[in-house]
């Protein structure tokens, strides 16, 4: 039988927690920061846009939360070291990161660039591996943490392909597998790592995309939901995966696509 506890906090409370978000400045990486910070959090907004970051920093400090901008280029060691620098000076530790900057230029694979492959692979993968890596041996420290790395469902494995996105489907599907292995090496360590796997998010980066509108049409039309998701129902799913709430998942993915890769 289950007990009432009326001592229980809010559920997925990050009060005292730090996190940092990065691609923080629009799209989901900003939904996730104001959703991290009206839990509670510390947020530490990277992108490569600082201007963009400094708008949502003065939207979270309207709602009483604490916040700050720093301007990172993930694909760049040097500047996620500064992140993690600047999060330690500012905050004094870090519990949580989201790892959430990414693009997704279309491009076909016959004709794309070695350099074009190789600028999504730095930006979406490798940039994850640097500000996970920098962040763990944070948390490896004070022995907790949660890395929630948002991959896609063009990862790979789950029955949907994206024709023009070869370079991107690569990163995603590292991304997921990357993620597995760092749960299973970080465990012993008291860090959780779980990605999340959206479908078709409407996002700024959606708008200015290099998509064909029949492309989007089609994923619409596949959607059993028939419609894109919003930048919200993604947070709500970054809140999940970086609370307490979630303290025995561990190398998950979890879907968030309205349906998609069920039909
Ligand atoms: P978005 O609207 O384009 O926002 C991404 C943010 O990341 C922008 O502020 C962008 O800045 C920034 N950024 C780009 N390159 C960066 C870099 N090198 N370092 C740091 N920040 C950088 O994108 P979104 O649609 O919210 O996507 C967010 C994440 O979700 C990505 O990893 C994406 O692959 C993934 N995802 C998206 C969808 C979808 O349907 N939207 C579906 C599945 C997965 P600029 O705009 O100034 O370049």
């Amino acid at each position: 039988m289950f007990g009432l506890n009326k001592t229980t906090s809010k559920f997925c409370d990050l009060k005292g927690k730090v996190a940092i978000v990065t691609g923080a400045g629009k799209g989901m990486g900003r939904a996730d920061s104001l959703k991290l910070a009206g839990a509670g959090a510390k947020v530490v907004l990277a992108d490569i846009s600082l201007q963009d970051c400094q708008s949502a920093v003065e939207e979270i400090k309207k709602g009483r939360g604490e916040a700050i901008a720093i301007k990172c280029d993930v694909s760049k060691k040097s500047e996620i070291d500064n992140v993690v620098a600047e999060t330690l000076k500012k905050f004094g530790k870090i519990d949580i990161l989201v790892n959430n900057a990414g693009i997704y230029p279309f491009e076909p694979f016959l004709t794309m660039p070695e350099q074009n492959f190789e600028k999504v692979i730095d930006i979406n993968l490798k940039g994850y591996f640097l500000m996970a890596q920098a962040c763990a041996k944070e948390m490896v420290k004070q022995k907790s943490g949660a890395i929630v790395n948002i991959s896609s469902i063009a990862m790979g494995q789950v029955g949907v392909g994206f024709a023009g996105l070869t370079h991107y489907c690569a990163s995603k599907g590292g991304i997921t597998a990357m993620s597995q292995a760092m749960a299973l090496e970080l465990a012993p360590f008291g860090i959780r790592v779980n990605c999340i796997a959206p479908g078709s998010i409407d996002t700024p980066g959606t708008h200015t995309s290099t998509m064909e509108p029949k492309v989007q049409e089609a994923m619409n039309a596949a959607i059993p939901m028939k419609r894109s998701g919003k930048s919200e129902e993604i947070a709500n799913a970054v809140l999940f995966l970086a609370s307490d709430e979630s303290s025995y998942m561990t190398g998950s993915t979890m879907v968030v696509d309205g349906g998609w890769v069920a039909g």
